[in-house]
């Protein structure tokens, strides 16, 4: 058996019952679109958060399409965000003809350097757009503090980050709207595709339930600007809404999950993931650096164990992304990342045992390289 970073099939041998039951719920109730399911997730998701709205949409891609557009961002606005983050981030700023503006991340947390943030900011900037990475939150004083000098608004890219919190406030609570997904592998993930919008301004949120259904406030009447389809699955929400009563239980195992490989590996000369002051990591991926990263993962794969770069490419230097004219060497930190960065396997049901594997054959692997 080959050791991968993720298997959702050790939760689901643990959840089968409560999972098939949610799937059952949906089926029988006479409402296979929106209905009581979409609605009871949306309503305890924006409770858990303390925000007054949340918008269930398709996937975390939407979420931040739908909540930039909702945020007035349109063609040819600039929006200021990092290269260091999951290509969606940028692709959803792209799919409405905005113009990303990169600034790099910090050494020592990966992480949106925000001293970068103003020099970024033009007559045409509209919203930055900040990615709470791996796991834990961009330090938003400081974000706030810019947003408010330009009038500027924030949008939080929280689909790494359910339950992580910066000074005990929670991830997606900062700004003017967070973007979620809940695909499988994310902190809370369904059994399929999945996200949301959550919010505390009632303007923003009437916006979003239009523009995620064509553009219609009634039915069959489109008002605005017309919209997309981008619902929430009703099987996948009431899915999510079991496992919301056990966020901050699968967020306390991955933290449980990342002590034991601190212990085990602060002396072998890998750089492990730091968390911020006043952060609570939730360690949606378990990202480590080594300057001989390839040797590393060619020879684990001997033990039967595959790991995951998250991510290889710096979103600038990918050729879909040419448009956008930046060259090489343009983000330094991020672009050195990119080469040294690799992720071990983390999530909150990983058994020790296989994490032991790991551990061993990381300390055999790196006593020799
Ligand atoms: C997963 C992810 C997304 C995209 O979410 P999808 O549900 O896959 O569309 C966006 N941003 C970040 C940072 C992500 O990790």
């Amino acid at each position: 058996m080959t050791i991968r970073v993720w298997n959702y099939l050790d939760e689901y041998e643990d959840e089968r019952a409560d999972i098939m039951d949610a799937v059952e719920t949906v089926f029988e109730s006479g409402q296979l679109v929106f209905g009581p399911s979409v609605r009871g997730f949306e309503s305890e998701f924006a409770e858990y958060h303390g925000l007054r709205h949340c918008v269930g949409v398709d996937n975390g891609t939407n979420a931040l399409v739908l909540g930039l557009r909702a945020l007035g961002v349109r063609e040819g606005d600039e929006v200021v965000t990092v290269s260091n983050t999951a290509a969606p981030t940028v692709v959803a700023i792209d799919q409405i003809g905005a113009v990303p503006v990169f600034v790099d991340v910090r050494e020592s947390d990966f992480l949106m350097d925000v001293d970068q943030v103003e020099a970024a900011i033009t007559d045409r900037t509209r919203c930055l757009l900040v990615v709470h990475l791996y796991g834990q939150c961009v330090d938003m004083d400081a974000v706030q503090a810019i947003a408010e000098r330009h009038s500027l608004p924030v949008l939080e890219d929280c689909a790494q980050s359910h339950g992580a919190r910066q000074g005990g406030r929670l991830a997606g609570t900062f700004g003017s709207a967070a973007a979620y997904s809940f695909y499988p592998t994310k902190v809370l993930g369904g059994y399929g595709d999945g996200g949301a919008v959550a919010t505390s301004d009632d303007g923003t949120a009437a916006a979003l339930r239009r523009l995620r259904y064509y553009g219609m406030e009634d039915r069959y009447y489109v008002v605005g600007t017309p919209g997309h389809n981008s619902r929430l699955d009703a099987v996948q929400a009431e899915i999510l809404r079991r496992k919301l009563t056990r966020l901050d239980a699968y967020a306390e195992g991955r933290r449980r999950v990342a002590r034991r490989y601190e212990e085990a590996l602060a002396d072998t000369g890998l750089l492990l993931p730091r968390t911020a002051e006043g952060n609570e990591h939730v360690y949606y991926v378990y990202v480590v650096r080594h300057p001989r990263r390839e040797e590393i993962m060619a020879e684990l794969k001997s033990y039967g164990i595959a790991l995951n770069i998250s991510y290889p490419w710096p979103v600038h230097t990918m050729s879909g992304f040419a448009h956008l004219g930046y060259s090489e060497g343009a983000l330094p930190v991020t672009e050195r990342l990119a080469g040294e960065i690799f992720s071990l396997p983390m999530y909150p049901s990983l058994p020790p045992e296989r994490q032991d594997l790991v551990v061993k054959a990381l300390r055999d692997v790196l006593a020799t390289s």
